[in-house]
């Protein structure tokens, strides 16, 4: 029954004097345990006195900052919801969700303040620029100076229902309209007991993570900045990922634990920038990708570029509360706690959660190495869709099954593959082609930079797979060649009928390839 902020800080004074959040970029803001410890408790008594009760949601538009943890471990702690959104999304979308979770707050600094302005609720504004723009906005430092007395409010949680919630994150809408989250104090600490139940103590009390991803999505609150402060270790914040920038806050901050998702090991392998920096004396020992499929080209290149360091993929969805599927750790439990799941595989079923394979169609169970939808149940599904029952109704059975909308298999050893999404696969006279497979055998060719795959539509097959591709510079093959090479290696229904050579490939903030955009584009041109 303890809130979130309870569970990431508990035995926090110990460590009072430990770096907790450190800004990578030199001379940046951080903060011990004792200062995030003082900082939450204040900004939670802060809240309640510019009026914020329990059940409210406060909208942080903020870039990863040291601050940014402190801010919605703040929130949680007055008991209001955090749900935080990209500060670079454009002005409407912000307001939107402002209007959509019926926040009474944001928070903000100059980033975004433009963005907000007119957002229609009261602005926190923090640091001294955002301050002079925004006139009108309550001062961060002059309410935490207000607010200068000890301990946090008490939260009371109901110990039957476990419902409270503690955070609305939107859905980024790859596949359709973007959704808030429903999760609650209980979600989150029951996905971070399973996650760190399968990583082990090892790590406790000295673990540097990076914080690269975006603090605003459930990979980079829970996975990353939760996690790592429940371990009382310190987390390096960056904004924005650059590659020199990121593996210079590697060598600088002895990063061991670098979260990612595949782009950012993409560049890592193939852009010569990495060859500016000696990694030999790295202290990183895992990089973990999660949030999209890890081409197995990519990850040979990388255990080739990288050998000390050990890749974990990881599964799992904001409606899961974060992790679902995590390499180290998890099987069983008899061969050792830290199980090394197979290459390209994304891993072992957590601790304390129910996973099955069903048949989309009849709903019913699918044998071992059976691909079916992937279906989770535990205690950290979430609450539902905010003011999105039928939504809900469609992801979460009568049972409490955790719908994901991603086909995948489980093998004799529990060793899970994720094949694709549903709403991805290209339904080509009737057959089901998974872009994920194509676009691995696209990136394992040598003059291909990127790849994605989708579906357009056609009149007599339904859809066909079509392609754009990042040739690299140079590279002397035709689109036609192109299409040959994979070809070759597929069955004939899986060929790429369409392929075009672009500049980039367009991906989400979480390192999801935006299908939609790519195939609008490639039909209207
Ligand atoms: P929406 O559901 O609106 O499209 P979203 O894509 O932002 O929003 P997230 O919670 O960020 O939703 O992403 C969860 C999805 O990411 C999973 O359902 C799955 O499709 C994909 N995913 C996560 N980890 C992996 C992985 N290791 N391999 C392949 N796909 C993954």
């Amino acid at each position: 029954d303890v809130t979130v902020p309870e569970f990431v800080l508990a035995g926090a004074e110990a460590y009072a004097n430990k770096v907790a959040l450190v800004e990578a970029a030199p001379g940046g803001r951080s903060y011990t345990y004792g200062e995030v410890a003082r900082d939450v408790a204040r900004f939670a008594r802060a809240l309640r006195s510019v009026g914020v009760r329990k059940g409210h949601v406060v909208v942080v538009a903020l870039p990863n900052l040291a601050v940014y943890p402190v801010v919605s471990l703040g929130i949680m702690s007055a008991g209001a919801i955090f749900s935080g959104v990209n500060p670079r999304a454009i002005a409407a979308e912000i307001k939107k969700q402002v209007e959509d979770s019926e926040a009474k707050l944001v928070v903000t600094n100059d980033v975004a303040y433009d963005k907000v302005k007119d957002a229609g609720v009261p602005v926190i504004a923090i640091g001294d620029a955002v301050e002079r723009m925004m006139p009108g906005a309550i001062s961060w430092d002059d309410l935490l100076a207000a607010a200068d007395r000890t301990g946090a409010p008490v939260v009371e949680l109901d110990p039957v229902q476990q419902s409270d919630l503690c955070a609305l994150p939107y859905s980024s809408g790859t596949t359709g309209v973007s959704k808030g989250v429903m999760l609650s104090h209980r979600n989150l600490v029951s996905n971070l007991c399973s996650s760190m139940f399968a990583v082990g103590d090892e790590l406790l009390g000295h673990v540097v993570t990076l914080g690269l991803m975006p603090f605003f999505h459930i990979y980079g609150i829970t996975g990353i900045c939760c996690s790592t402060l429940r371990h009382k270790g310190t987390v390096v914040v960056m904004d924005r990922f650059d590659l020199r920038t990121f593996l210079g806050a590697l060598v600088t901050h002895r990063v061991m634990f670098a979260p990612v998702v595949p782009p950012v090991m993409l560049a890592m392998v193939k852009s010569p920038v990495a060859d500016e920096f000696d990694l030999s004396g790295l202290a990183l020992r895992s990089v973990m990708t999660a949030a999209a499929p890890l081409a197995p080209d990519l990850l040979a290149a990388f255990q080739e570029k990288f050998p000390g360091v050990q890749v974990e993929e990881a599964y799992g969805l904001t409606e899961h509360s974060c992790i679902t599927l995590t390499h180290a750790g998890g099987g069983d439990p008899e061969k050792g706690p830290v199980q090394i799941a197979k290459k390209n595989s994304v891993g072992f079923i957590l601790p304390n959660l129910e996973v099955k394979f069903v048949d989309p169609d009849t709903g019913r169970s699918l044998p071992k190495n059976t691909p079916g939808e992937v279906c989770v149940r535990s205690q950290a599904v979430m609450q539902g869709y905010y003011k999105k029952k039928e939504e809900t109704e469609r992801t979460i059975d009568a049972k409490g099954w955790l719908h994901t909308g991603d086909v995948g298999y489980i093998d004799d050893d529990g060793d899970v593959f994720i094949v694709d999404r549903i709403k991805e696969l290209i339904k080509y006279k009737g057959f089901q082609v998974a872009p994920a497979e194509l676009e691995a055998i696209l990136l394992s060719h040598p003059s291909v930079e990127d790849a994605a795959v989708f579906g357009v539509p056609d009149e007599e097959a339904g859809e066909v797979p079509a392609s754009c591709v990042v040739r690299r510079r140079g590279a002397p093959e035709s689109e036609a060649d192109m299409m040959a090479y994979v070809a070759a290696r597929v069955a004939s229904y899986k060929k790429i009928r369409l392929l075009r050579f672009v500049d980039a490939i367009p991906k989400s903030v979480s390192g999801k390839i935006l299908r939609r955009q790519l195939r609008d584009e490639f039909v209207e041109r």
